[in-house]
């Protein structure tokens, strides 16, 4: 239980400046610093189901998971000890292991669409070259990709918010050469005319699309009806690809995925997060014809020294076991969806406008008063209102993701007794900030 009240973070302010002195920000991925939210992060000395304990001895009820791998919570037992075996075993070989394909059989039989899988260690790795397999396929350089969408910080794929409609793609890094994302379109998501407008233009010339089928980087937008089987419609009529983006909603949008959710089929599929179960694991997928041509079987170059690492095979084969055991998606997805109705009601309760929504165990809730579908539409919440909840929050022992455009994750290691506790704190947090 957390010490609501009693909290000091005196070790986490000394191990951030520490650690600023060394690592750029005090951190190794930009989030993690809690810029958009204000304070500093805290400092993690371990984990176990669904709480985290910082390192002045605070507990908290964690619901970013590691930003979404930790399905089962933390330290799952099948997993460690899973992990563990592979370690005593050897870490790595860099040469093939049974278990490697025993996961991408298990991927396969879940995944609509995959009928070859190739493992690399992150999403990044799996977007960046799903994009150049769609390129090799196709003879096509340009791709389309959704504001607010993230894939990972490849260069061509780092590319600034269009407004409206169909927008040219400018970096948004320095770093990035004009030339890296020269050849990325920029439509606005759930907004089909945005896309058929650079098809209309540029039809010939697009290799794919790529897209989060549940978008969860600009806080959780799920995709309106219609708009994913538009997608699926505009790539078949114009010869291009479709690759759905499933590194965040994979196995946690439903059982099998956001493609089997909605019923829709893409060319190539990137999977990451859960899949690993924590450790650093991802992959992309995809139709035979395509796939085949990933070296060595073809043309297209990819490697990877840890690429189908045996701790992160290990991992990810015990979590997709666990979470395809009957019944559990569904009581995660029960859990997940008591959690956001109780947002929601305390926010009501309070005056306070919300946006929410839900799927599967994915949750979001923007500060705004009209509904989200776009990035344009998120980056109108109110953001320091979201700051203000997200520190009342974490005051009272609830860990939330440090940002409004984050999406929110349930473990199966949340207890009822945790949720009822989440939304006490919700309706404290929501009165102290109405
Ligand atoms: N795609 C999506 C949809 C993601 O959410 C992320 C990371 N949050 C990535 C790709 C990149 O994955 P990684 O951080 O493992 O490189």
């Amino acid at each position: 239980m957390s010490k609501a009240g009693s909290i000091t973070h005196a070790k986490s302010i000394a191990a951030f400046e520490r650690a600023t002195q060394v690592i750029p920000g005090g951190v190794n991925s930009p989030v993690r610093a809690f810029r958009s939210v204000g304070g500093q992060p805290v400092f993690i000395a371990s984990g176990a189901g669904a709480h985290v304990r910082d390192i002045d001895g605070n507990e908290y009820l964690d619901y970013v998971l590691s930003w979404g791998p930790l399905i089962l919570g933390h330290a799952y037992p099948a997993v460690v000890e899973a992990v563990s075996r592979a370690a005593a075993n050897g870490a790595s070989f860099g040469a093939p292991t049974e278990a490697e394909t025993e996961l991408a059989e298990m991927l396969i039989g879940l995944v609509p669409g995959a009928e070859m899988v190739r493992l690399v260690s992150s999403g990044t790795e799996a977007t960046m070259t799903a994009l150049r397999l769609a390129r090799a396929a196709t003879g096509r350089d340009r791709i389309v990709k959704f504001s607010g969408c993230y894939h990972g910080h490849a260069d061509m794929l780092l590319v600034q918010a269009g407004s409206g409609v169909a927008t040219l793609g400018l970096p948004d890094s320095p770093g990035v050469p004009a030339g890296a994302t020269a050849n990325t379109l920029v439509a606005t998501y759930n907004d089909l005319a945005s896309v058929e407008e650079l098809f209309a233009r540029f039809g010939r010339e697009i290799a794919a699309i790529i897209v989060e089928p549940v978008a969860g980087n600009m806080g959780l937008v799920p995709p309106v009806p219609g708009f994913l089987d538009g997608l699926r419609d505009i790539t078949s009529r114009h010869g291009a690809l479709l690759i759905f983006d499933e590194v965040l909603c994979g196995f946690r949008a439903g059982p099998r995925g956001a493609a089997a959710l909605y019923g829709i089929e893409p060319d190539l599929v990137t999977l990451g997060k859960v899949i690993g179960g924590g450790l650093p694991l991802a992959a992309y997928a995809g139709k035979r014809e395509i796939m085949q041509q990933v070296a060595p079987a073809g043309p297209m170059y990819q490697a990877g020294t840890l690429s189908g690492n045996p701790l992160a095979v290990a991992a990810g084969i015990e979590t997709l076991r666990a979470i395809g055991e009957p019944g559990v998606f569904e009581a995660l997805e029960q859990a997940t969806a008591r959690l956001i109705a109780g947002f929601a009601e305390a926010a009501s309760d309070a005056g306070i406008p919300v946006q929410t929504a839900r799927v599967g165990s994915l949750f979001g809730m923007f500060f705004a008063d009209r509904p989200v579908h776009s990035w344009d539409d998120a980056a109108n919440a109110d953001t320091d209102r979201f700051g203000h909840w997200f520190q009342a929050m974490l005051a009272q022992g609830i860990y939330l993701a440090p940002s409004q455009f984050e999406t929110g994750f349930l473990s199966t290691a949340h207890t009822s007794v945790d949720i009822d506790r989440t939304l006490e704190a919700a309706r404290s947090a929501m009165r102290q900030i109405g």
